[in-house]
């Protein structure tokens, strides 16, 4: 970082921090509006998490603030903002520099003079955001507007939320004075959302014994509510493995008042209406077994008979057709899938181009290998001027996390409790997550978002308009300390 620049961050920080030390009474809706405690004031039983929430509340806003779109990013802003609250808490934090402007955090409550990197855990968000369509939002998407109960912003959910959530838990376990029964770590990444030079991947290669756990809790699953309750927690033992593939038509350039049978954008555009309109088999894993299982009896009588039918011998194909129409997250659970997402091709309007490619984003479910789809694939096209190529930098298959785990079974009894009985099924992401890497390094990697959202709010994550309601970030507060003081505190 050159010195112009440290000023400049300096600046900023020390904005954000006179901001934070101040209670956000001009952003406080009036008392009795969701997710504000009545009356803070009051002494509170043990375990009450009302007063850390309103202030995380303040910091989610704040982090809100500090524009971290991913590219470029710029975490180490928000590195040294988060380095701030937990300073004045008395928790030194690291700052782990990755690439120019680009850290990492970390910070550790000790339960004992001697680490046990085995049994830590690890509370894991990230701090990047995907970049905003500004036209689009209705409210500045770094204002952090709190309007009708919710906070708006880039990040609100994904994965500010979850950070502040976090940061929220861990200063409550360090001024409760917790009699810890194994390290609590707290971790801040960069560059989730590219999966680039700052992510995990290089944080884990370049700093791995400052992070190392047995135990992680991240982003991946979330509380799922339907008409007003929470139908069910899905806690994501494991992801799916994404893949880019070229798709390169090839032929002869040429004047195009003289139209030739080899265009390559006619051979393209086939070979991606084949591929578009192909569906792979599908394929139970494990966890998706359990949690079509766990999911049938919660739905709807038709809905429900459907899912319990998808693995017989005689209704199973119309039944796996039935629920993959039903919902685009059930047809990618059940599936390896290949989305179309690119296509580039031409150079002038009376010019046919020599080439044209279109990129399809696979994501394969986990054990599946991309040679067998690849095969599928070119079979499907069969056209001798269209090449498939697998692109580098593909994600890595992990194993997936435990579900006859301690620490799976006490999440899950934990929010079953907290979310009025909803059952807690094992979930598995259809998107990637910071998780494979830890899983890749034997953490037990479980993941939840534990504020409880509709349909309707989940979809603005990575879309226009994202917010959070306020409720459901002091709920999910509440319900991540009761999991990790049941998990990492003797009581
Ligand atoms: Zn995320």
């Amino acid at each position: 970082m050159n010195w112009n620049r440290m000023v400049q961050v300096m600046v900023v920080v020390a904005a954000l921090m006179m901001a934070a030390s101040f209670p956000i009474a001009a952003q406080v809706p009036p008392a009795g509006a969701p997710g504000i405690p009545a009356n803070p004031a009051s002494p509170r039983p043990k375990g009450d998490t009302s007063a850390i929430a309103k202030e995380a509340q303040g910091w989610l806003a704040d982090l809100i603030k500090i524009n971290t779109s991913n590219p470029p990013g710029n975490e180490q802003i928000a590195a040294m903002y988060i380095a701030g609250i937990l300073a004045k808490d008395g928790i030194k934090a690291e700052i782990l520099d990755l690439t120019p402007g680009r850290s990492a955090l970390v910070a550790r409550l000790r339960s004992s003079a001697v680490a046990e990197p085995s049994k830590a855990l690890l509370l894991v968000a990230h701090m990047d955001t995907v970049p905003v369509d500004k036209s689009k939002w209705s409210v500045d998407p770094f204002g952090a507007v709190i309007k009708d109960g919710y906070l708006y912003g880039r990040g609100a959910i994904d994965d500010k939320g979850m950070l502040a959530a976090n940061l929220a838990v861990f200063i409550e376990l360090k001024r409760s004075m917790a009699h810890l029964n194994r390290d609590v770590i707290f971790l801040a990444t960069a560059d989730e959302e590219t999966s680039g030079d700052a992510s995990i991947r290089m944080l884990i290669a370049k700093h791995w014994e400052k992070l190392a756990a047995g135990f992680a809790i991240n982003e991946g699953g979330n509380v799922f509510l339907k008409n007003g309750k929470v139908e069910y927690i899905g806690v994501q033992a494991d992801e799916k493995v994404a893949y880019n593939i070229a798709v390169i038509a090839r032929g002869t350039s040429g004047h195009a008042s003289q139209p030739t049978k080899d265009n390559p954008v006619i051979h393209l555009a086939a070979a991606v209406a084949k591929i578009g309109n192909y569906s792979a088999p599908v394929h139970f894993t494990s966890i998706v077994r359990r949690y079509f299982e766990g999911l049938a009896p919660l739905e709807d009588d038709e809905v429900g008979k459907w899912m319990r039918s998808m693995d017989t011998a005689d209704r199973g194909e119309h039944a796996q057709r039935v629920i993959s129409d039903a919902s685009p997250l059930w047809n990618a659970m059940l599936r390896d899938t290949i989305a179309p997402t690119v296509v580039t091709a031409g150079v002038a309007n009376n010019v046919i181009p020599a080439e044209a490619r279109a990129n399809l984003n696979v994501r394969l479910l986990p054990g599946d290998p991309i040679a067998a789809l690849v095969n599928d694939l070119n079979k499907l096209v069969n056209d001798p001027q269209v090449k498939l190529e697998v692109q580098p930098n593909a994600g890595l298959a992990a194993p997936s996390s435990s579900l006859e785990s301690e620490f799976y079974k006490l999440i899950a009894k934990v929010v079953s409790q907290e979310f009025g009985g909803a059952p807690a099924l094992p979930f598995q992401s259809t998107w990637l997550t910071d998780s494979a890497q830890l899983r890749l390094h034997q953490v037990q990697a479980l993941g939840l978002v534990p504020f409880p959202l509709t349909q309707d709010d989940l979809k603005r994550m990575h879309g226009d308009d994202e917010r959070i309601p306020l409720a459901a970030f002091d709920k999910g507060v509440d319900v991540l300390a009761k999991i990790v003081t049941e998990f990492a505190t003797a009581h």
